[in-house]
Order: structure tokens, then C-alpha cells, then sequence
């Protein structure tokens, strides 16, 4: 795909989002978007860079790496969403601005301790699991609550809301079931200290319910960047 094409993209998903925000009431502006592009090579992340985009998704660690030393010279700022390995933290730590993925307390523990003092406090997401058996991914709604006690004490890594990757859903009713799980568990957990604004939610195919269900960040890879290459 070309960089003209990955602009007139970047142009159509930001216009969705602000239909989507604006037919469900809320402000212009309150939802994010991380283009996400793994997969990708780096003349489309440039691309999309040309176009005004600045958030970036990337799953996997040694590539996101390569992709980061080729791009030294903009100012991205990266988000960590795929699977966390124990072995990577540092990396994750040293590299990313957000990471959207946490599940694991050891995982919370290790990067808090890794991330480097020049920097600002990792912004961190936990991962919840809100389609049941269907999804291996993220935790089980009724553990989050310890791993936030488990992350209250951390400097260095900042809970800042919920991220979900629903199994995919062929309705709408099924695409907003999981959401809405999403936003009610962190209603209940929400406490004055620890709002948890963030609701990392929503992809290419089910955008749209996710901003009718309150995400504030959207992740997109395959809308602005096309299929992903094999
Ligand atoms: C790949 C991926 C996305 C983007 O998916 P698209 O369907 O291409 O928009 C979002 N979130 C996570 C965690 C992903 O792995």
C-alpha cells in the first residue's frame, strides 16, 4: 500500500471515530487512536507518520525494535499491546511508552523495577479476558482486583484503565457484549484515586460499538494499513 493510500486510511478511520463520538454523544476527541502495525514495515508506519499520526501498536518485541532503531528520527510514541514474555520486559520497559497487555503481577513487578529512571512512569493497561472459554488472552474478570492491590504500590508502572481483545463477533450484540463487560468492570473497580479513564478497546472491525460503549482508545491496524502481510 502506498503512502498516499495509508493517509486517505488514517483520514477515513479518524473520520469514523468522529462520527462515532459525535452519534453517541460524546466529545470530538475522546477517543485515541494507536495505529497498529505489526507486520507492517516501517515505510508504512512513515507514512502514516506524514499523515499525523503519532501512536503506534506493535505486538512483538524483537520487531518492534528493529522497527524503532529505523525510526529513530520521529517522535512516535510506542505501545506495547501483544503477549508480555517475562524475558522481554526490560525491553518493554526501556522501549515503549504504554504497554496495554499486563496480566501477570511478576510482569508488573519486573517492569517497574526496569523501567529507567529518565523516563516517565510506564502507562499500563491490565488485560481482561470478557469473552469467557472462547479467548485464552488476558485475565478473568474477577482477578483484576488483586492485580490492581498488586500494582498499587508500584512507582514506575501507572494502572491507567482496561484493555480487551474480544473473541471476534459476527453481530452487533455479540461485538458489544464484551465492551460493555469491559466498562462495567471498571465502573466497580473505578475508586477516586484510580479512575481508570482508559478503555483500550476496539479494532478495526468492531470500532464503532467500541466508542458507543466508552472506549477512549481504539487499536487499528488493518483499516489503515490494509491486510497484513503474510
Ligand atoms: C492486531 C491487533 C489489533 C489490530 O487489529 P485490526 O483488526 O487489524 O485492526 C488490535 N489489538 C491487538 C491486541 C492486536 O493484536
Amino acid at each position: 500500500m502506498n503512502a498516499q493510500t495509508i493517509g486517505a486510511r488514517l483520514t477515513e478511520v479518524l473520520g469514523r471515530i468522529r462520527a462515532a463520538e459525535r452519534g453517541n454523544g460524546r466529545p470530538d476527541g475522546s477517543v485515541a487512536l494507536v495505529a497498529v502495525s505489526k507486520r507492517h514495515g516501517t515505510e508504512a508506519i512513515r507514512a502514516a507518520y506524514a499523515a499525523g499520526q503519532r501512536a503506534f501498536g506493535e505486538n512483538y518485541v524483537q520487531e518492534a525494535m528493529a522497527k524503532q532503531a529505523e525510526l529513530a528520527d520521529l517522535a512516535i510514541e510506542w505501545h506495547f499491546i501483544g503477549r508480555i514474555q517475562g524475558n522481554k520486559t526490560r525491553q518493554i520497559a526501556e522501549h515503549f511508552s504504554w504497554v496495554h497487555s499486563l496480566c501477570d503481577p511478576h510482569h508488573a513487578r519486573r517492569l517497574d523495577a526496569q523501567r529507567p529512571a529518565g523516563l516517565l512512569p510506564l502507562q499500563a493497561c491490565i488485560q481482561v479476558n470478557t469473552s469467557g472459554e472462547s479467548s485464552k488472552e488476558g485475565l478473568a474478570p474477577e482477578a483484576v482486583a488483586d492485580l490492581l492491590a498488586a500494582c498499587a504500590p508500584l512507582e514506575r508502572v501507572q494502572i491507567c484503565g482496561l484493555m480487551t481483545l474480544p473473541a471476534p463477533a459476527q453481530d452487533e450484540p455479540g461485538q458489544r457484549r464484551p465492551l460493555r463487560a469491559l466498562r462495567e468492570l471498571r465502573d466497580r473497580l473505578a475508586t477516586p484515586d484510580r479512575p481508570l479513564a482508559v478503555l483500550s478497546m476496539g479494532m478495526s472491525d468492531d470500532l464503532d460499538a467500541a466508542v458507543a460503549e466508552g472506549a477512549t482508545v481504539v487499536r487499528i491496524g488493518t483499516a489503515v494499513f490494509g491486510p497484513r502481510p503474510v
